[in-house]
């Protein structure tokens, strides 16, 4: 099959254009490296030994996807090209409506005058926002995400649902990622965030390598078993094959569909602390901070639908993971300018 791979040089994007390749699978990648380099790319290849298409430009410009889908004969899209920090979109709102919801639109309607009617759609479990009852379920209401990043995801998937049920010809899937984490386990590629990580684990690891003076862990009062935040962490690797899967679905049935992707277990700041600290050998300098805005205090999936429907189960546990990423870190202190 030929897959094209919207900001398929991301740090999720590269781990899936990898299994891709792997998997015999031609791919095409736009990508304008607004999050990014086109050594992310170099690096799949290298893993691969193959070469990729790639396009620059943004998914919002509609001539470019029109040539892109001209030059190749696409089967199916794999959509993670967005914006994801939910600071910066409480910030800036109107680029993160922008680019995902706008974003998704071009990309949707380039496909429709393409005929290419399979996508797989990145969404998260921020869509959810703050809930009592957990595991989550596809079926857990979906009315409160807690920021403009979270409304954006939930605003495509029901755009995307809305689209589906009015033409009979797509099939969409959309996936509901847990909390990313770790990296392809060469230490070739990984997450390469720009500026001051925001999410835990990279943080964790800059501070663990010497980038960053200490860990500050955002809330301690939490009403869960130790008071830090709890958080399904899942393997990149593994959202990798949840993504195969999906394609290979998306080939047989028409439609749209949900699926979270999470591992059903939930681990607290402070456990992930110690599992690194248990892997780099050394204790990691850490504080107690004020609460992070907009910051839920627990969040972990049942991930019984993906199992049933697409055969998916997470294959790797917290210490491969932080263990991965830890790798990835030490092999490449910069990130891909290393
Ligand atoms: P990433 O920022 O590493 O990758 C996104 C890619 O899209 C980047 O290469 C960026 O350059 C590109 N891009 C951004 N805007 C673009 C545009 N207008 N046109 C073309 N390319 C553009 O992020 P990621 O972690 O790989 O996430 C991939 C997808 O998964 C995103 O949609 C994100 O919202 C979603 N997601 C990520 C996480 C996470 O924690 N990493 C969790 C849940 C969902
Ligand atoms: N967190 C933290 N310090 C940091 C970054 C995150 O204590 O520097 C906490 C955060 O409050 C949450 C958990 O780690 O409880 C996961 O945060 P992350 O930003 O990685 O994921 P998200 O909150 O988006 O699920």
């Amino acid at each position: 099959m030929h897959i094209l791979l919207t900001g398929g040089a991301g740090y999720i994007g590269t781990h899936v254009m990898l299994c891709c390749l792997e998997a015999g699978h031609s791919v095409t990648v736009v990508d304008d490296f607004s999050n990014s380099s086109p050594k992310a790319i170099a690096r799949v290849e290298a893993l691969a030994g193959c070469r990729v298409v790639f396009h620059q430009g943004d998914i919002r410009d509609a001539a470019l996807l029109d040539r892109v889908f001209q030059e190749s004969k696409i089967d199916t899209v794999l959509h993670f090209a967005g914006l994801k920090a939910v600071n910066e979109s409480v910030e800036n709102p109107l680029s993160y409506y922008d680019v995902n919801v706008g974003g998704t639109i071009a990309l949707a309607q380039a496909m429709g005058r393409a005929g290419v009617f399979r996508l797989v759609f990145s969404s998260t479990a921020s869509v959810y926002g703050e809930q009592e009852k957990m595991p989550l379920t596809e079926s857990s209401p979906i009315d409160d995400p807690t920021s403009p990043y979270g409304r954006s995801k939930r605003m495509v998937e029901q755009i995307l649902e809305d689209h589906c049920a009015s033409d009979p010809r797509w099939a969409i899937a959309v996936l509901r990622y847990f909390n990313p984490a770790g990296a392809h386990i060469s230490g070739q590629i990984g997450e390469d965030p720009r500026g001051t990580p925001a999410n835990l684990i990279p943080y964790a690891t800059q501070v663990a390598i010497g980038q960053r003076a200490a860990l500050s862990v955002f809330g301690n009062d939490y009403p869960t078993p130790d008071g830090t935040g709890v958080r399904d962490y899942i393997h990149v690797m593994d959202l990798a094959a949840g993504h195969l899967m999906a394609v290979d679905y998306l080939r047989m049935h028409m439609g749209y569909r949900v699926w979270n992707l999470g591992t059903g277990r939930g681990h607290s700041v402070l456990q992930i602390v110690q599992e690194l600290e248990n892997i780099i050998g050394k204790p990691l300098p850490t504080n107690f901070a004020e609460r992070r805005s907009g910051d839920i205090a627990q969040c972990w999936a049942d991930p019984a639908r993906a199992e049933r429907e697409l055969g998916w189960r997470a294959q790797h546990d917290l210490n491969e993971m932080l263990a991965d990423h830890w790798r990835w870190q030490k092999l490449n202190p910069k990130g891909y300018d290393s």
